[in-house]
């Protein structure tokens, strides 16, 4: 179970992204984190796997072992295979290459990968290279799954079956945390947090903006003096 306790966040130096953000998120449950760019979403996902500490507030984890990643930008080694790119985790994690390759064969056919897995990753499209990033964090079997932008490459049916594919791997007892702004992943998903809904109220900026200004004009009589 994942717990958001009255959680905020901002940058040094910038102004608030989101603020007084709470839920609680049950294994099962695939979760879209939405709102237009730059309100958030992946930096929510880091505060989520616990690479960025909240600025106020705090994120409660019980029964969360392994925490899976997709980036928004898919990553590989040009020359090796999507087979090897799933494969090599398992093979690291001491299991045999029949194994391994057995596996990560099982989790390409998962996103309808079978046919490219022994193209190298230079050749993959967007969106096959996305998938294998999909395909590689669930080989992992974490506890919980943060994906970022999913589907942004995609065309509405193949997002659909990844959508499907999430929904059943949530299924089987995972929590899953979907950055997009694609309305059919989102609408395909468990539940929806906004992140426009969290954003500082309008006049609290105004009130930030401002402070500067106030603080220029108490500072200006200072400096003119001689
Ligand atoms: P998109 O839909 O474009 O992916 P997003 O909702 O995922 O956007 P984030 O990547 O979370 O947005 O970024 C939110 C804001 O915080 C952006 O304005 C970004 O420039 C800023 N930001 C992200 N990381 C840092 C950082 N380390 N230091 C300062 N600002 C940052
Ligand atoms: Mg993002």
């Amino acid at each position: 179970r994942v717990t958001a306790v009255d959680v905020a966040h901002r940058f040094p130096g910038t102004d608030i992204l989101f603020e007084h953000l709470s839920f609680t998120v049950e294994p099962g449950q695939v979760v879209a984190l939405c709102g237009p760019s730059g309100c958030g979403k992946s930096t929510l996902l880091s505060i989520l796997a616990g690479w960025e500490k909240p600025w106020a507030g705090h994120i409660e984890r019980e029964g969360i072992g392994r925490v899976g990643w997709v980036f928004q930008n898919p990553y590989g080694v040009a020359n090796r295979s999507a087979l090897d790119h799933v494969a090599f985790p398992l093979l690291a994690k001491g299991l045999s290459r029949k194994e391994a390759e057995a596996q990560a064969r099982e989790a390409l056919a998962l996103f309808s990968l079978e046919d490219v897995a022994d193209r190298r990753f230079a050749e993959l499209s967007g969106g096959e290279a996305q998938r294998l990033m999909l395909a590689r964090a669930v080989c992992s079997h974490p506890d919980m799954l943060l994906v970022d932008e999913p589907t942004a490459q995609l065309d509405t049916r193949t997002a659909e079956s990844v959508s499907r594919v999430l929904g059943n791997l949530a299924g089987q007892g995972m929590i899953v945390f979907v950055a997009t702004h694609d309305p059919h992943t989102r609408d395909a998903c468990d539940r929806v947090i906004d992140l426009a809904d969290y954003a500082p109220a309008e006049d609290e900026t105004e009130e930030e903006s401002e402070s500067p200004d106030k603080a220029a004009e108490e500072l200006a009589p200072a400096l003119q003096e001689p």
